[in-house]
């Protein structure tokens, strides 16, 4: 399935969840078993070329896609996820979101000091929220060796907040 069959299983819905977000709904492309199991391989393939020790899925769409590529890579993975959600004892960080402000966590005892880990994602926007991830993986002193997403909104720059070389996005909108 090319990138551009991919995007055309992604719903728009525009003014969501606030007026001039225009929001890419992956829940269409989910619910179609050809195209879910295509943005999985799509997103492993380079994943597999970085040679992580985990993936590091964002609460709670980059775990959909997260977990089933540490299961086809036979690697663990580790949930980064909203405030209060991670019963034992987690490291936190504050960060700016396209609509708002967040709170993510991540347990303190989950990442190994140069562990090799690559963060997952459904969608970059603003790059806000993988950038708060890469902080705290990086507290841990685990080493992020790639970053991928399903989709890239450009025109938000989020690209240019991350570190150059490990950013991988299959469908650019
Ligand atoms: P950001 O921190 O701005 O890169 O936002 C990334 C997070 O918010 C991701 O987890 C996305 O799922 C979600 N998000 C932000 N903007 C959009 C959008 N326009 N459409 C779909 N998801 C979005």
């Amino acid at each position: 399935m090319t990138p551009e069959q991919l995007a055309a299983r992604i719903r728009t819905i525009p003014d969501f969840p606030k007026p001039g977000i225009v929001f890419r709904d992956i829940t269409t492309l989910l619910r179609d078993p050809e195209a879910y199991a295509a943005a999985i391989d799509a997103m492993s393939a380079p994943i597999k070329l970085w040679k992580p020790d985990m993936i590091i899925g964002i609460e709670s769409r980059g775990f959909i896609f997260g977990a089933p590529i540490a299961r086809d890579l036979g690697i663990g993975f580790v949930p980064v996820r909203k405030l209060g959600k991670l019963p034992a004892d987690t490291i936190s960080i504050e960060y700016d979101l396209e609509y708002g402000k967040n709170v993510l966590e991540i347990h303190r005892d989950a990442l190994k000091p140069g562990e090799r880990v690559v963060i997952v994602d459904d969608v970059l926007a603003t790059g806000g929220t993988v950038a708060g991830t890469l902080r705290l993986v990086e507290q841990l002193g685990a080493e992020v060796v790639g970053i991928s997403f399903l989709a890239e909104l450009p025109a938000l720059g989020g690209r240019a907040r991350l570190p150059d070389g490990i950013v991988s996005a299959i469908i650019p909108f």
